[in-house]
């Protein structure tokens, strides 16, 4: 299951608010924090997922069987496809692996792959590294004012 296209849509900073697409935000963030759905996202993901449903079809080939959406095109489809993925990891990711980004200002989702669940940034390279460098500002502005503190005990 390739996520990456429904991750990216999903954490577009741009999302419009009662979208489709954020309906499906909204229920892996009610993951992530550990709620319930509200009324109104269960209703409509329900509407998203069982359109969905009334387009799949399963698709025999020679080594295995799929399912493909049939007779739905264009954006419905990208949506029908997200809803089905989305309800895919509802059903099939052990849910404490979504995450929602700690990055400072990051809203990004991800599912976090790693074998012992410690992944906490959406990318290492910027969110990670930005946490990393704040920690370590952090730290050299702990420590200056106790070596300042130091000096002034010593010249009593
Ligand atoms: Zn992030």
């Amino acid at each position: 299951m390739d996520l990456k296209e429904l991750f990216a849509a999903i954490n577009d900073e741009e999302l419009e608010p009662n979208s489709d697409l954020a309906v499906l935000r909204e229920v892996l963030l009610s993951v992530t924090s550990r709620r319930n759905f509200d009324t109104r996202t269960m209703k409509k993901f329900g509407e998203l997922t069982g359109k969905a449903h009334q387009h799949r079809r399963l698709k025999p080939s020679t080594h295995s069987i799929e399912f493909e959406l049939v007779g739905i095109t264009g954006n419905a489809r990208r949506i029908s496809e997200f809803a089905l993925q989305v309800e895919d990891i509802l059903v099939t990711v052990d849910l404490s692996r979504v995450k929602k980004c700690e990055g400072e200002e990051c809203e990004a989702l991800f599912i976090d792959e790693s074998k012992n669940k410690s992944r906490r940034w959406c990318d290492m390279a910027h969110c990670g590294a930005l946490r990393k460098s704040k920690v370590f500002y952090d730290k050299h502005r702990r420590v200056n004012p106790v070596a300042e503190a130091e000096i002034e005990l010593g010249a009593k």
